[in-house]
């Protein structure tokens, strides 16, 4: 199966109406905004919605307009939500080269990786 993230301001992906299970999925996904503030603390805030499961996408962003849509599957997926976090906030473009911005999720890269390589972008 293709793992990919796609971003894109025309998203393609649905946004799940709010209940008890969603509101827990996008706690998830706040839980990894806070482990972020932490270490980032000027961060904006950046508004979260849960997505539909997408054949291709794992979450989209609207780049720059601090607003992004993660899938159920993803919300507690660190690589995906920081990659998302860097189109939202710094409108930050793919990067084939680049293990957290290459435009489908790398497999085996670790939290440390992901989060070191995220605060590259971020100073
Ligand atoms: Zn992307």
């Amino acid at each position: 199966m293709r793992r990919n993230i796609t971003t894109t301001t025309n998203r393609k992906i649905q946004s799940k109406r709010m209940s008890d299970e969603v509101y827990k999925m996008r706690r998830e996904i706040i839980d990894i905004i806070y482990r972020v503030k932490k270490l980032v603390p000027n961060m904006p805030r950046i508004s979260v919605r849960v997505a539909d499961n997408d054949d291709e996408v794992l979450g989209c962003a609207t780049m720059k307009g601090h607003e992004m849509w993660i899938t159920e599957r993803s919300t507690s997926d660190l690589a995906v939500v920081l990659h998302e976090i860097l189109h939202a906030w710094k409108g930050i473009e793919h990067d084939d080269n680049c293990k957290l911005m290459h435009p489908n999720k790398q497999l085996g890269v670790s939290d440390k990786e992901l989060m070191d390589t995220f605060l590259t972008y971020t100073n």
